[in-house]
């Protein structure tokens, strides 16, 4: 008899991915995976997007990092509800730890609820935790060959942020070869160049942001 330990594993995390999104949905909340490597720019993105939705869009953010809190305190300058999970030696989230943050985050005054992953370009892709859309960002400081290295997570995102545009003509990044590539593996992906530091493209990802909600719920928000 062979046995699958890693199916059943995904499986079982499926379970829980789908009881989570249930809550989500009841609560009329938008909820995305945010995956990177560490230092692509994640908690500084969700920085500017609080900046961006302010008055239009209610933000929460739950925060998975292996160790510390200051994500958290980052964050929480911005007056968004964050929940920071600690995750030890794991590499990634699955839905059983936001399954347990879920009493910590008040659901009915969040529109846009965004799990910040750990910084990992492997294992996050492969953990379902409720989330309506994975996302991702690609900093122009690691490389334009990381589609075709790191496949899965390229293809399970719907949208590729390639951040760090600034820097651009610091690196040898080819910023149409990067695209070339995401699309090659996921020929359906979107893909915004954004600027943390000067601003470039956060209206563009805060647009995707709004449609994606006004697709789902069928109003701009609840303001
Ligand atoms: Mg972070
Ligand atoms: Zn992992």
């Amino acid at each position: 008899m062979k046995i699958n330990v890693m199916t059943d594993i995904l499986e079982a995390n499926d379970r829980i991915a789908a009881v989570n999104r249930q809550l989500f949905d009841s609560h009329k909340n938008l909820v995305l995976n945010l995956m990177s490597s560490p230092g692509a720019g994640k908690t500084m993105l969700l920085e500017k997007t609080a900046q961006a939705l302010r008055g239009k869009l209610r933000l929460g953010v739950i925060v998975g990092d292996v160790e510390t809190a200051r994500d958290k305190e980052r964050l929480e300058k911005y007056d968004l509800p964050v929940v920071q999970l600690n995750t030890g030696s794991a590499c990634h989230l699955d839905a059983n730890m936001i399954a347990s943050a879920l009493p910590h985050v008040d659901l009915t005054n969040i529109d846009v609820l965004v799990i910040e992953n750990v910084g990992n370009l492997v294992c996050p892709a492969e953990f379902r935790v409720g989330e309506d859309f994975k996302i991702m960002i690609l900093s122009v400081t690691e490389g334009d060959e990381k589609p075709l290295k790191y496949p899965l997570m390229f293809r399970e995102s719907s949208l590729l942020l390639i951040n760090k545009i600034d820097l651009l003509k610091y690196t040898n990044f080819n910023l149409d070869e990067a695209k070339a590539n995401a699309r090659k593996v996921n020929p359906n992906i979107e893909i915004v160049d954004i600027s943390c530091v000067t601003g470039e493209g956060i209206s563009d990802w805060a647009a995707w942001l709004s449609g994606c909600y006004k697709r789902k719920f069928g109003t701009n928000s609840l303001a």
